[in-house]
């Protein structure tokens, strides 16, 4: 292909979703900056950002031609495309015939660009006959995805990060952006800066990097989120800080939120929470004097058996004081992948359908059914991301296709996926790397192309939809996961909707998909993403300028038009304390590392800053266990155990315990992963894992 001199694109990690630009001089060398016109990073990159183009070029590990194994304990052996996808055609055909549709699993990533995702969902929910297809970002974000709809009505993050410099009090929790989303956590810092009255009120029970420069740490027990967010609500309302007249103009349910919270108060909180009793007045007064409370979070509230209620009783908040459509203010969840938002938007998850159509709606699917020329859509609900894992260890789904995830060290409780993959019929995983350990279950391995090899759009966490061109051939055989699934519709007969000139031509077909949705971006175009670089949804008209703040009217999507305040019960633990398991474990992500590290652990200046897994400890309790600084301990829970090296902190509550998820089994003495000892809990309502709590036991290891 002609490759072009520079090319703007957008950050392949988080959800911030940075601007970059890459220069090709005379030689043909490369080199990589942040863009100046990206109004999400202003032409700054962190660390992970910047050694993008180094993960790019480096090919060492990536896979080049598509492989498959003959038989189970075989190692993989070299194919062809042809063979590989007509192999997964006839395994899929014969599956379907014999146990129906409901049989078969696609399992994909918000690393996968819009047009992909919504190729995927075409081809499972459209002609595959089955909604068991699900997104990795079931494991991130569909708490927020189902707070957002309980309480704004439609999963409609209200702010965009311009906000940020208009707030006036920022309440972070569960979430460390100094490290997982920088960008954004440095323009809160010149905001604060620049107006040294802005407060930054922390929760969090490990003392992070952002907890360490805020205002305000409040370094809570694991798991009593919802005690403190119910002890804000009642001080709020009872110390006159919220706005009445938008209450009774709208929102619902005020009344049934006040009789729940008669027993919350700042002083249970304190006890509870195992926080200063001044601390919680302090962050009340706060946020209740503030004229704009911006409210942001992520995996800490969302990754919980209570994770839908984390998010409702946090929401609370701004609905009480009505601080939200304007500059300034409203809650904000923060993605963690770079296109999960896009996945949301087509649909790609088991419980929906494209543009934010519900799945249970029979008017619904029988609208996506003829846009898509199919005769309908299954009634049967999909199976989400660890369903499809119970479900192949019980024999129900016989084969899953995995795409850009890396399930193998990112699902909870590894040993019963390990038996889940062993029981499957097939397992596919479409792949551009090496180092994901997946691959040891894979029947057949799919080569994809990388960020740079391909073109389509991403959403980032402001709903800001951003064009990546194609700048690089993909290596050896590669192929773009798009031509991938569009090549294997081919094969089971449905190549008339899947003949596609270019990618062009998928994100116009899917724009058309959602004209008249809340998501409506029929008014973007390609030619308009390169012109423009980028443009927030809904953008409804080709002179639409599209949308940085939803709600202004404080019209919301609710059947009544008015937002939902939700009494929200405080949930019992996940798990009682008990002698045998008397640490609660909690997880988290460093610096330099990025998921499963299959993309940042190649490069090693990034390796630097965390070269191996460690046990964040407290002093006091690694001496009462006998261990110090270094030494190696085994950390037992319900569903496995590991060993890794300890590292002591004074930061960490008495109590607790942390671990990276990063890491795959580097060696016997550093063991890093940290999902054998997760147990598969899920939250209720959105069926997320609960990834950030384990009772378990510490000790040094016994060498036999
Ligand atoms: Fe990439 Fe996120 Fe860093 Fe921006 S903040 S450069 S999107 S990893």
């Amino acid at each position: 292909m002609a490759t072009p001199a520079s090319i703007k694109t957008t950050c392949c990690y988080c959800g911030v979703g940075c601007g970059i630009e890459i220069r090709r001089d005379r030689q043909g060398h490369l080199t990589l900056s942040g863009d100046p016109d990206h109004p999400a990073n202003r032409g700054q990159l962190c660390s992970k950002g910047r050694y993008l183009l180094q993960v790019a070029l480096d090919h060492d590990d990536r896979l080049l031609y598509p492989m498959v194994r003959p038989h189970r304990n075989a190692p993989l052996t070299r194919t062809n495309w042809d063979a590989a996808l007509d192999h997964i055609a006839a395994t899929f055909r014969r599956i379907i015939e014999r146990h129906g549709p409901d049989a078969i699993g696609f399992y994909v990533s918000g690393q996968l660009l819009t047009e992909e995702y919504y190729v995927a969902t075409k081809l499972v929910k459209g002609f595959l006959g089955t909604h068991n297809i699900d997104s990795n970002s079931r494991l991130c974000m569909s708490s927020a995805v189902a707070g957002y709809k309980l309480t704004l009505g439609d999963d409609a993050p209200p702010i965009c990060y311009d906000d940020i410099e208009h707030s006036q009090c920022i309440l972070i929790a569960g979430a460390n952006p100094a490290w997982c989303h920088p960008i954004l956590f440095r323009r809160i810092e010149a905001h604060r800066a620049a107006n040294p009255d802005v407060r930054l009120i922390v929760v969090d029970p490990r003392r992070t990097q952002s907890a360490a420069v805020a205002d305000l740490h409040l370094q809570i027990r694991p798991g009593t989120d919802i005690v403190l967010y119910n002890a804000l609500a009642a001080y709020l309302i009872h110390h006159g800080y919220v706005d009445f007249d938008f209450i009774t103009n709208h929102t619902e349910g005020f009344e049934a939120l006040c009789n729940h919270l008669k027993n919350a108060s700042l002083e249970r909180a304190a006890r509870l929470c195992d926080v200063p009793l001044e601390d919680l007045q302090q962050a009340a007064e706060w946020i209740g004097q503030s004229p704009a409370l911006l409210t942001l979070w992520a995996m800490g509230l969302n990754q919980s058996t209570a994770g839908v209620a984390n998010n409702l009783a946090l929401i609370n908040l701004s609905l009480l004081k009505g601080q939200i459509g304007r500059p300034g203010m409203g809650p904000f969840s923060l993605t963690g992948q770079p296109n999960a938002m896009g996945g949301r938007e087509v649909g790609a998850m088991a419980n929906l359908l494209p543009a934010h159509r519900d799945l249970n709606n029979p008017d619904h699917r029988a609208e996506v059914a003829a846009f898509w020329g199919v005769p309908s859509l299954s009634d049967r609900p999909g199976l989400t991301a660890t369903e499809m894992i119970d479900a192949l260890e019980k024999g129900r789904l016989k084969a899953i296709w995995i795409i850009g995830t890396n399930p193998a060290l990112s699902q909870p409780e590894l040993a019963r996926l390990e038996r889940a993959f062993a029981r499957a019929e097939l397992v596919v995983v479409q792949e551009i790397s090496t180092r994901a350990a997946t691959l040891q279950w894979a029947d057949v391995v799919l080569p994809a192309a990388s960020w740079l090899e391909k073109q389509g759009t991403m959403t980032n966490s402001e709903r800001r939809i951003t064009y990546l061109p194609r700048l690089l051939d993909p290596p050896g055989e590669a192929r773009p996961d798009v031509w991938i699934l569009c090549d294997f519709a081919r094969r089971m007969g449905w190549g008339h909707a899947f003949s596609y000139q270019d990618e062009s031509e998928i994100f116009n077909e899917y724009a058309r998909l959602t004209r008249g949705t809340p998501i409506d971006i029929s008014g973007v175009s390609y030619e308009r993403l390169q012109r423009e670089r980028s443009i927030q949804w809904p953008c409804p008209a080709p002179d639409h300028p599209g949308t940085p703040r939803l709600f202004t009217n404080h019209r919301f999507l609710t059947p009544s038009g008015r937002a939902r305040l939700h009494p929200v019960p405080e949930p019992a633990p996940p798990e009682p304390p008990s002698p045998e398991f008397p640490f609660i474990l909690t997880t988290g992500r460093v610096r330099d590392q990025w998921h499963t590290r299959t993309k940042t652990g190649k490069v090693a200046r990034l390796n630097q800053h965390a070269p191996e897994p460690f046990l964040e400890m407290h002093p006091d309790d690694a001496a009462a266990c006998g261990l110090s600084e270094g030494a190696l301990a085994e950390v037992t829970g319900r569903t496995g155990k590991l060993t890794v090296r300890v590292h002591l902190t004074p930061t960490i509550k008495r109590g607790v315990v942390f671990l990276p998820m990063h890491w795959g089994q580097e060696a016997e003495t550093a063991d890093g992963r940290v999902n054998v000892l997760i147990p598969c809990r899920i939250d209720p309502i959105s069926r997320q894992p609960a990834l950030k709590f384990a009772r378990v036991q510490v000790a040094p290891l016994r060498r036999q």
